[in-house]
């Protein structure tokens, strides 16, 4: 046995000295491959992103429902590689970027590379291109997942910048918490009055917000973040999502929609199943939702991910018959395992396969047919 060890030392050591064509660390995202072109160009994106939604949340809101859960509705699934430029785990606020941007960047980046300067997002992008554009989240709408999509901060911890920076596009709806970052500001500025002139209606409650008929919408859920399943948000985010596709549908477009199940990672950092499962079987069903409605639609392509699973969760035995599990976990953080992609409608079959988390923004591109030089 000791012979075979040194043997091997020997062998390495020699093959990484004398071969210069071995090169160390290349990050993956840096090879270009061309885009998969999609069969059928959808009109409409609808990306969802269950934050902190690994396999174990989703298998363990399965076992609680007692039932198929929506996403298993999805007929292409693929693998998304988590991590960021500059941590094998990822945050939020880079996994999003990662998606909204196409490029990895350190943890912490709101829609800035490792230079913290800005990064065109897929919101500007497509706004260009006549697209109509929303945000629905279950947290402040300042938040690093929702954040990523619109704002261009060196720390996700900016929230009165972040808040500003909604001022900057032409975002046609979007649906949180925070409220409180666009009214109780220490530069004194009422942001929801410069939205409201720049043509927002402002709604304050979701039957505030589904009472909007039409044109831009700000809509606030909460002051701060909406509160958990378990202290009675009820079917606000597919309440919320119902009423952002109603808007954005009627532009001629089309729109591209990202709706975040915000909680799922707020229960792997409490290391709590009981929060992870009813944080998880809400996104399901307005997964459900998403899914009726492109179903009925037919031009709209959904895609279901994570940014990254949270806790390092597994189910160590539980009752299938009474849906209970035995939730375990290895961490309070996030974790670096590959995260499940879900994609349904013209275009999901791009989806399948194993690839870097800012390969979903290059598909997203490909799928409405932009390409950016
Ligand atoms: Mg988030
Ligand atoms: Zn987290």
């Amino acid at each position: 046995m000791k012979s075979i060890y040194l043997l091997l030392i020997v062998g390495s050591y020699g093959f990484g000295s004398c071969n210069q064509d071995v090169k160390s660390e290349e990050p993956e995202n840096t090879i270009e491959t061309p885009e998969q072109q999609p069969k059928v160009k959808p009109k409409n994106i609808i990306f969802m992103i269950g934050d902190g939604m690994g396999l174990t949340q989703i298998t363990a809101g399965m076992i609680a429902k007692k039932d198929n859960l929506n996403l298993e509705r999805c007929p292409i699934i693929g693998l998304s590689k988590t991590e960021s430029a500059d941590n094998i785990i990822t945050d939020s606020a880079a996994g999003a970027t990662a998606f909204s941007t196409g490029v990895k960047t350190y943890n912490g980046a709101i829609g800035v590379g490792t230079d913290t300067l800005p990064l065109k997002n897929i919101i500007e992008i497509v706004e260009t291109h006549n697209i109509a554009t929303g945000l629905v989240a279950t947290a402040s709408i300042t938040h690093a997942t929702p954040a990523s999509f619109i704002a261009h901060q060196k720390s996700r911890f900016m929230d009165q910048e972040i808040a500003a920076d909604f001022l900057n596009t032409d975002i046609d709806v979007f649906i949180g918490g925070g409220k409180t970052h666009f009214t109780q500001r220490e530069d004194q500025q009422n942001l929801l009055k410069q939205l409201e002139e720049k043509g927002y209606n402002i709604a304050t409650g979701i039957e505030e917000v589904e009472a909007v008929g039409d044109g831009k919408l700000a809509g606030f859920i909460a002051d701060d973040h909406p509160v958990k399943m378990s202290e009675g948000r009820g079917d606000v985010l597919t309440r919320a999502t119902k009423a952002a596709i109603n808007l954005l549908v009627m532009g001629d477009k089309g729109f591209f929609l990202m709706v975040e199940g915000s909680q799922i990672d707020w229960g792997g950092h409490a290391n709590e199943s009981d929060y992870i499962i009813s944080e998880m079987i809400d996104f399901d069903n307005t997964i459900g939702a998403v899914l009726d409605f492109a179903e009925k639609n037919g031009e709209t392509l959904v895609i279901i991910t994570a940014d990254h699973e949270t806790g390092g969760y597994a189910i160590n035995g539980g009752d299938r018959a009474a849906g209970t599990v035995d939730g375990a976990f290895t961490t309070d953080y996030h974790t670096a395992t590959m995260v499940p992609v879900f994609a349904f409608g013209p275009g999901a079959e791009i989806f399948s396969g194993i690839y870097q988390n800012t390969a979903i923004f290059n598909k997203m591109l490909a799928s409405y047919g932009i390409s950016i030089e």
